[in-house]
């Protein structure tokens, strides 16, 4: 039987192969969208995860096309960076409203459903930046950081329920978020690569595959980089 799969910022880039290697694998995946259209082939609900409100809507609609989720991608994330000296409080809040407590929202909302079959999946995409640090993303890391502790808690919470919660750390992908990048900025990390390059998001799209499939069942709690060794396991 498919099950509903939820991506958030499913849209564009890493959340868009995301949803896309989820369909293929014959899950019925719903995806949320903040700008522009939603994906073809692919059912978008509009949502903004700073919002509460919108949130809850974006799953009823869910629920309604698909039934309960059982498999959610906390994925949207911005970021805005600055050295800290110079870095605005909105600018700190901001990063961490969306990327952390976006999460918290749409755990939150995704496990009432999830508790009551007593199975889902639930995966987090954080980054190699919120465990090595990063000069200029003091709010970034904090919020990437902070989906470790946030994930491994409901890990312990909800294993007894049957639901499995994972963190997933991808190192550089090549998306709009990198590309954004200056030349030598992106030519100075992939010297730090020991793999030499970027990673796709497919490659991150594969390994959230595995971690929301039946052959992950025993694995909650963990963070899985997918770096190209950047951050050498951690
Ligand atoms: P993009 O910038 O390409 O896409 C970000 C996605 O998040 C978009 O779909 C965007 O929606 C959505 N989004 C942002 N803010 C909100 C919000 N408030 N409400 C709803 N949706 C929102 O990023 P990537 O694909 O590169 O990154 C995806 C995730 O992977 C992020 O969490 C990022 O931090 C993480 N990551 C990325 C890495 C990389 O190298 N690219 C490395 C490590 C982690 P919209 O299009 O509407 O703005």
């Amino acid at each position: 039987m498919s099950r509903t799969a939820l991506v958030t910022g499913g849209s564009r880039g890493i959340g868009l192969a995301i949803a896309r290697e989820l369909a293929a694998a014959g899950d019925d995946v719903a995806v949320t969208y903040r700008s522009g259209e939603p994906p073809e082939g692919l059912f978008g609900v509009h949502c903004d995860i700073t919002d509460t409100a919108q949130v809850d809507a974006a799953f009823k609609q869910v629920e309604e096309e698909y039934g309960p989720v059982e498999v959610l991608v906390a994925n949207a994330g911005v970021t805005k960076d600055q050295l800290l000296a110079l870095m605005s409080e909105d600018d700190f809040a901001s990063v961490l409203d969306t990327n952390l407590t976006g999460a918290f929202r749409v755990a939150k909302r995704a496990v009432r459903g999830m508790m009551r079959k007593r199975r889902g999946r639930i995966v987090l995409v954080s980054s190699v930046v919120g465990l090595l640090g990063s000069g200029g993303q003091a709010n970034y890391a904090a919020s990437k950081a902070g989906l470790v502790g946030f994930g491994r808690s409901l890990a312990r919470e909800l294993g007894s329920r049957g639901i499995t919660v994972n963190v997933v750390a991808p190192g550089f992908i090549e998306t709009d978020m990198t590309a954004a990048l200056p030349e030598e900025r992106q030519a100075e990390i992939k010297k730090n690569v020991p793999l030499g390059r970027f990673g796709t998001a497919e490659e991150i799209a594969r390994t959230v595959r595995f971690l929301s499939s039946e052959d992950a069942a025993y694995i909650t709690g963990a963070v899985i980089p997918v770096d190209g060794g950047l951050g050498m396991g951690h």
